[in-house]
């Protein structure tokens, strides 16, 4: 930080007129050396132990403040940004965040939400101990226990548990993940199958759509170096890795890229876009294989990657045996398959101009190998078959050949850091059918929003069920449904979160065990934010700080406030004590790797990790650090960079044996490579070993008419919307950029920058029904209704409503006070069996605290729970919950009060049964349950495959 700035000629206007403060004369005082140098972002890390800043709060008084800066990683979304905590060195208190600029795909850039994690730290409502329930289940009656008490009880249930071989009813449930691989090794070290995660309410509609293709499951667009954009989503504003990949599309139009988004809203991202396509929800694949047909059709395509690189062979042969096997009769043959979807037939399903489409399918052609796309949840998380929007966006890559070159759209392990343990437990010899259960063989995640219901239908119970950092109640559809399953005790037998803060589920729980925030806690952070490979390190900043000083913490929850934990602690705790005398062999794997017998600390862990980090033992070493002291000491380390084209890295082919026609080359009966041009590559970890434009998977798994990319109408097709009844298409699932999910109700400035979620609906449709602008509308779903106020907009296309999801947080009188910045105090009812009413009793509101800023509340409106009126729609092939719905709009009735909500879970459950019907069993081919060669979270033994 400098003060040799120059006043402009405004500032000394001000300055004269005593408009301002004299900023620039120092009155003689001295300015600390300290403060002497050039105007920087950051300071340099030699003076990140000690660094003077003037304190803004005592301004006029320049009064300085000597602080410790400690990076770490932000928790506030999956992007995992690089955080710099200020440490006043006095109080030994974090004052504020700034961004790490060593952090190598953030760069010390920040959204909103990264510096608000001070307001997550200093929140006065958070929890300090741990607490038991002392009444029924959600009667909000707790008493504070201690640690030991927690740790013994749960460990000894789960101990028995494992003893009488229940493994499945141990289940980890998780909302926000991280923990690169962390929990992975627990559970596989407890020997269940417990993992359950939020991603099939999250993205796995657009993972399996990418899968199906390559195996890797996520795009890694190299934005920076692209000639054409194309984004299904708003991702400058919102999206996995946003702030990462906005800055890198800024980089690239900056450089000439042009950039066209397909929303059929005007988000952020849209305004600043080239071309905006709004088309009508789940037409996308329309749109998209328009532009697939207008690159083959004008000859546009890559052959050069498509001859090499796409199993063009086994599709000829599968679908066209008798014509020649000839790159030709293939282009051909795919020109017929997609002959309907010209752009003319694209825009009567999207609304997108033909002529829009064609200029932007010959941009991207002409972009070629320089094409970047990404897509995450947006359109693929809202639409039955939302899977085929990143499967015909893919295509518009492979037929570019713009998959993994500068400018293109790699997969996404490439870009992502996979570490090494100490200890490699076995896969666990248990398939849990209430995570993935056989009607649903080629899910990508686990069936986590269905539990309610397949534990009322008595698949099994839960006797040990975590949930962390996870929200189902508020966050996911149908929560009254999830309320139901959490107060049923022979359901669920105990129910432990474990959270930072207050939540709609943890009022559920049997124990709430407080775990820290992002500086609170160990993690290791690694996503494919662009053409590189790096990690960052999540890090307890008080506890390194006190290390820094010489006052070293055994744990970290002794440098944190209360009795904060954290996880990876907590684990290691629990782990240990489960198998005290090692019998389960559970204990082994929990031992120190460098002191024999031992409990490993969670130093060790990291140190273990960091040692086996390619290229960092010795970037450490140059600077005379420790691998641990270097990421403690930065906070990140870029492990690779440029990192393309990875499929042609050669593949060794001793003891191997080459398939004579498709060139693929196996190992122990497994195909570990391709032959291409005649060099050996490892290709892509499909059983073609090539892009899988054919799939063979969906023929097999009963699914013939997808085994090309293809378009499939959405539940919310304008064909089953009935106009003239005013039912339109809902877009619930749109983040606003200052928001997390569940979890900004405790931060102050998030709070109060953004804390409505109106009914976005076009200008043209309320005048229509003479709704005004504010006015109360009741939105009927399939399973109640909300009522929420309208906004009028021309900024949503006509026939299609939108909510934010973020907004309409709540909690009962006899709850805990928690997340009051942005939480309604509701009355909750149920009616008759089934029937809930919840009704706003107070808004947000001024509140006494310690913090005065919470007297100073001048926003009144907590927003409206909108996803708790939503019925389950799994995708009967990805697993997705399929967020749209289809609603009917109507005044609100003369007694509906705003936030108002109604929900009958006896017709959720009549739902459930109606989205399961549709399915397609496993078996498969040799009675599998599911395909080998897919990824499944949590691998466990293959044995456990096969349907006995
Ligand atoms: S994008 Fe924002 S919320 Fe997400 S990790 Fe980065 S700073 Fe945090």
């Amino acid at each position: 930080m400098t003060f040799n700035h120059k006043p402009t000629i405004i500032e000394k206007a001000a300055e004269a007129l005593h408009v301002i403060e004299n900023l620039h004369d120092h009155g003689g005082d001295p300015v600390p050396e300290s403060y002497q140098g050039e105007q920087r972002s950051c300071p340099p890390p030699e003076s990140w132990d000690s660094w003077i800043e003037y304190d803004p709060t005592s301004w006029p008084e320049k009064k300085a403040r000597e602080y410790m800066l400690v990076p770490t990683s932000c928790f506030n979304c999956e992007a995992g940004c690089g955080l710099l905590a200020y440490i006043d060195k006095e109080t030994m208190q974090i004052r504020k965040f700034t961004g790490n600029p060593y952090h190598p795909a953030s760069r010390g850039r920040n959204c909103a939400k990264g510096p608000a994690t001070i307001n997550q730290v200093e929140d006065t409502d958070r929890i300090l101990y741990p607490l038991k329930r002392v009444g029924p289940r959600g009667s909000g009656k707790w008493e504070r226990v201690s640690w030991e008490s927690v740790l013994h009880d749960i460990s000894s249930r789960m101990r028995k548990a494992l003893q009488e071989k229940r493994n499945n009813e141990i289940s980890y449930h998780v909302g926000r993940p991280g923990h690169e691989g962390f929990m992975d090794w627990v559970l596989k070290a407890w020997g269940v199958d417990g993992h359950n995660s939020h991603t099939n309410i999250c993205s796995s509609g657009a993972r399996f759509g990418y899968a199906i293709w390559q195996l890797y499951d996520r795009p890694s667009p190299d934005h920076s170096n692209a000639k054409f954009i194309l984004l299904v989503s708003a991702h400058l504003e919102a999206g996995h890795y946003f702030n990462p990949h906005a800055q890198r599309i800024v980089e690239g139009r900056m450089k000439g890229a042009k950039l066209a988004v397909l929303d059929p809203r005007l988000s952020n991202t849209a305004s600043m876009s080239d071309y905006w396509m709004p088309s009508y929800p789940g037409s996308e694949p329309a749109v998209l294989l328009a532009m697939a047909k207008v690159i083959i059709d004008e000859g546009l395509y890559n052959r050069a990657y498509l001859e090499n690189w796409v199993n063009w062979q086994q599709y000829l042969e599968a679908e066209y045996p008798d014509r020649p096997m000839t790159f030709e009769a293939f282009i051909e043959a795919l020109g017929e398959e997609y002959q309907e979807y010209t752009p003319e037939y694209a825009e009567k399903e999207s609304g997108v101009p033909a002529d829009t489409i064609r200029d932007v399918a010959r941009q991207i052609g002409d972009a070629g190998e320089r094409f970047s796309t990404h897509v995450w949840r947006s359109a693929s998380s809202g639409n039955l078959g939302g899977w085929a929007v990143s499967r015909t966006l893919h295509f518009l890559n492979v037929l570019t050949g713009s998959v993994g070159t500068p400018g293109g759209t790699a997969p996404s392990a490439w870009n992502k850091f996979k570490p090494t343990f100490h200890t490699h437990p076995e896969p666990q010899k248990f398939w849990n059918p209430l995570h993935l259960p056989d009607e649903y063989p080629l899910a990508h995640y686990e069936m986590s929003f269905l539990l309610p219901h397949m534990l009322k239908e008595g698949r099994g119970k839960l006797d040990v069920y975590f949930t962390r950092v996870f929200n189902p109640v508020w966050t996911y559809p149908d929560g009254f449904s999830w309320i139901e399953a959490l107060e049923d005790e022979s359901k669920i037998g105990l129910h432990v979160a474990l959270t930072p803060t207050w939540n709609e589920t943890a009022y559920f729980a049997d124990y709430v065990l407080p775990m820290g925030h992002s500086p609170e806690r160990h993690d290791l952070v690694s996503y494919e934010t662009h053409a590189g490979k790096w990690i960052a390190f999540r890090q307890p900043v008080l506890r390194v700080a006190h290390e820094r000083r010489g006052t070293p913490k055994e744990y970290t929850w002794q440098a944190n406030v209360g009795e904060v934990w954290e996880e990876d602690e907590f684990w290691i705790e629990l782990s240990w004590r489960i198998d005290p005398d090692g019998s389960l062999g559970v204990k082994k794997h929990f031992e120190s790797p460098y002191r024999a017998g031992e409990k490993i600390t969670i130093n060790e862990y990291y140190q273990y990790i960091f040692e086996h980090t390619p290229n960092l033992p010795e970037a450490a070493k140059a600077e005379g650090l420790t691998p641990l002291a270097y990421m403690k000491k930065y906070g990140a380390f870029e492990v690779e960079t440029d990192v393309y084209n990875v499929h042609e890295t050669p593949v060794d082919i001793s003891g191997a044996s080459l398939d004579g026609s498709s060139r693929t080359i196996y190992r122990d009966g497994k195909p570990v490579g391709i032959q291409v041009c005649g060099d050996n590559c490892t290709g892509f970890p499909t059983p073609s070993r090539k892009q899988e434009l054919y799939s063979q998977t969906m023929v097999d798994w009963k699914w013939p008419e997808y085994r090309l990319p293809a378009y499939i109408r959405s539940h919310v097709h304008p064909e089953t919307i009935d106009r003239s009844n005013n039912e339109f298409a809902l877009i619930p699932t749109f983040r606003l950029p200052v928001l997390i999910h569940s979890r900004s109700g405790n931060a102050k400035w998030l709070a109060e920058i953004a804390h409505r979620n109106p009914l976005w609906i076009n200008a043209g449709d309320a005048a229509a029904m003479g709704i005004a602008n504010g006015s109360l509308v009741r939105v009927n779903t399939d399973i109640g209704f909300h009522v929420n106020r309208a906004w009028v907009t021309e900024s949503i296309r006509p026939g299609v409503v939108a909510c934010s999801h973020h907004i309409g947080r709540w909690r009962r009188d006899q709850d805990a006070k928690g997340n009051r910045w942005a939480s309604n105090l509701v009355a909750i009812n149920r009616e008759e069996k089934g029937k809930w009413r919840m009704r706003v009793k107070e808004s947000v509101e001024p509140f006494e605290s310690p913090d005065p800023d919470s007297g100073r509340i001048f926003w009144s409106d907590g927003g409206v729970h909108q996803n708790i009126t939503f019925p389950v729609h799994p995708d009967p092939i990805s697993g997705m919950h399929c967020w749209h719905q289809k609603v009917r709009i109507e005044k609100a009735h003369a007694d509906d009060q705003y936030g108002d909500v109604f929900v009958d879970t006896d017709r959720s459950f009549e739902i459930y049964k109606e989205w399961l019907a549709m399915t397609r069993p496993a078996p498969g081919p040799g009675g599998l349950r599911r395909p080998m060669w897919l990824n499944r979270p949590l691998r466990p033994a293959d044995e456990t495959y096969y349907i006995k």
